[in-house]
């Protein structure tokens, strides 16, 4: 290969096993890039407890079985309400 062709970006085997991991981790928390409508509700990351900057689109989920970045209108099964008292 002549040395200015750049070689084409492909997935490594270490994205394969993030891949997987990743993956478990979604599936274990029903984790949808969606909200959840339910009983004239919207259940979703931005209104959730875990949510760490309901101003930002994308934020921190702190909830102990996830710890990882997470979009405003995205939804797990672990979704709890903010207590009033904040
Ligand atoms: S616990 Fe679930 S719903 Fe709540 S911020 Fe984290 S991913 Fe979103």
């Amino acid at each position: 290969m002549p040395d200015d062709e750049i070689p084409k970006p492909e997935p490594k085997e270490i994205d394969s096993q993030k891949w997987l991991e990743w993956k478990d981790l979604m599936d274990r928390a029903i984790l949808r890039a969606h909200p959840l409508e339910e009983f004239g509700q919207t259940y979703r990351c931005d209104n959730c407890l875990f949510y760490l900057d309901p101003d930002d689109e994308l934020s921190y989920c702190w909830h102990p079985n996830l710890r990882i970045l997470v979009g405003r209108d995205w939804w797990c099964q672990w979704w709890e309400q903010i207590p009033a008292d904040g």
